[in-house]
């Protein structure tokens, strides 16, 4: 039998963008309202992707570790989950130095990510528009999704798969 392939991917973003709902979206196509926020897990998946059997591993960080551990979760990874709230500038701005402490940690190699403008759903309370989202996708050269982990809308499971095939090519 063929041995699978591992991908390990790690969620950030600040706390209360939706980290914990993408991934259970991910892994159950259902959404949780309430997730406990001080929660770190590490789920293990497997999907077929492009006719190929890859062992996911997601971290779903909990924004509480200090830098030492964070350094050591971004080691861990192969490719990152960047997440903001559409809603919440804040989360906007807090996307590119976490892409930095990224390329940080994984230098001198590069590690591939997805930029995830979560809460899609919540357009009346937008304070960043899909345009921004883009451009700053741009600038980390990275893909780029706006979804709803609520909704399910906007493909929440893109992302990950995504993310999966672009480390499967490094
Ligand atoms: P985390 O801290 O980044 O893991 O965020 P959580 O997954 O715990 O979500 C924080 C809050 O945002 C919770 O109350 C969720 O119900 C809510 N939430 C998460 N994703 C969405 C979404 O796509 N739409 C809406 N409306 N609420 C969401
Ligand atoms: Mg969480």
């Amino acid at each position: 039998m063929a041995k699978s392939a591992e991908v390990k991917l790690a969620v950030f973003g600040r706390a209360g963008v939706g980290k914990s709902a993408l991934v259970v979206r991910f892994l159950t196509k259902r959404f949780i309202w309430e997730y406990d926020p001080t929660l770190e897990s590490t789920y293990r998946h497997q999907a077929n992707i492009d006719d190929e059997l890859v062992t996911m591993e997601i971290l779903d960080t909990a924004g509480q570790e200090d830098v030492l551990q964070r350094e050591g979760h971004m080691r861990w990874a192969d490719g990152f989950v960047l997440v903001y709230d559409i809603t919440d500038r804040g989360s906007f701005q807090d996307v590119a130095p976490l892409k930095s402490l990224v390329e940080e940690a994984k230098k001198p190699k590069s590690a591939p990510l997805v930029l995830v403008g979560n809460k899609a759903d919540l357009e009346h309370a937008r304070q960043v528009s899909t345009e921004e989202g883009e451009r700053l996708a741009a600038e980390l050269s990275c893909a780029f999704y706006e979804c709803s982990a609520c909704t399910g809308g906007g493909c929440a499971s893109e992302p990950f798969l995504e993310l999966c095939r672009e480390v499967r090519r490094r």
